[in-house]
């Protein structure tokens, strides 16, 4: 059993029940149960100008599923909530991103963990540290809150919604 932490955002088609849609398919993964959920932040978009704010959360998945099975799992859940891959960071009804796979590195082609962008977004690194130890060090980096520390500071506002983890 592997705990991991997994990153969600969506700025298209409802993004509070995208979120919880994904959180609900989340808890019924194979082999895995779902352990805890941050609260929601609003956050300004990256990349492409003109797009929506998003809602962002980070959730905390305990899983038998190897590194491998569980992207798969995550992209059907992001294909059946209707993601169309546009344009690098344009808009998204739902990203699922594995942020941490136990102390695991990870680097192939489809899966690079821990999340290579995580260090420079503060919509990734403040909802871990909500549901997570700060004194977490990321493996081949620094400790969760250097890291929150030292990350750039764009806008985000922390949300009342709760995601329902059962
Ligand atoms: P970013 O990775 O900067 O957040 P993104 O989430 O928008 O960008 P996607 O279009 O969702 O990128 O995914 C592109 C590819 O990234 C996926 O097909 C997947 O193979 C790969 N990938 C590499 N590492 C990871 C990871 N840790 N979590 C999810 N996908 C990953
Ligand atoms: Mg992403
Ligand atoms: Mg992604």
């Amino acid at each position: 059993m592997i705990t991991c932490y997994l990153a969600l955002g969506s700025n298209l088609d409802d993004p509070e029940r995208q979120l919880q849609d994904a959180v609900a398919a989340l808890a019924r993964l194979p082999h895995s149960r779902l352990a805890a959920a941050s609260p929601v932040y609003r956050s300004e978009p990256l990349g492409p100008a003109g797009q929506n704010d998003y809602l962002n959360a980070v959730v905390a998945l305990i899983t038998e599923l190897q590194p491998l099975a569980l992207l798969d799992a995550l992209q059907a859940i992001e294909d059946t909530q209707g993601r169309v891959r546009g344009e690098r960071w344009g808009p998204r009804c739902i990203d699922l991103d594995i942020l941490l796979y136990g102390d695991q590195r990870i680097n192939e082609p489809r899966l690079q963990v821990p999340h290579p962008a995580m260090a420079e977004r503060n919509f990734v690194l403040v909802p871990l540290t909500d549901i997570c130890d700060p004194r977490l060090v990321v493996p081949g980096g620094s400790d969760l809150a250097t890291l929150a520390q030292r990350c750039p500071t764009s806008r985000l506002e922390r949300t009342r919604i709760r995601l329902k983890t059962h």
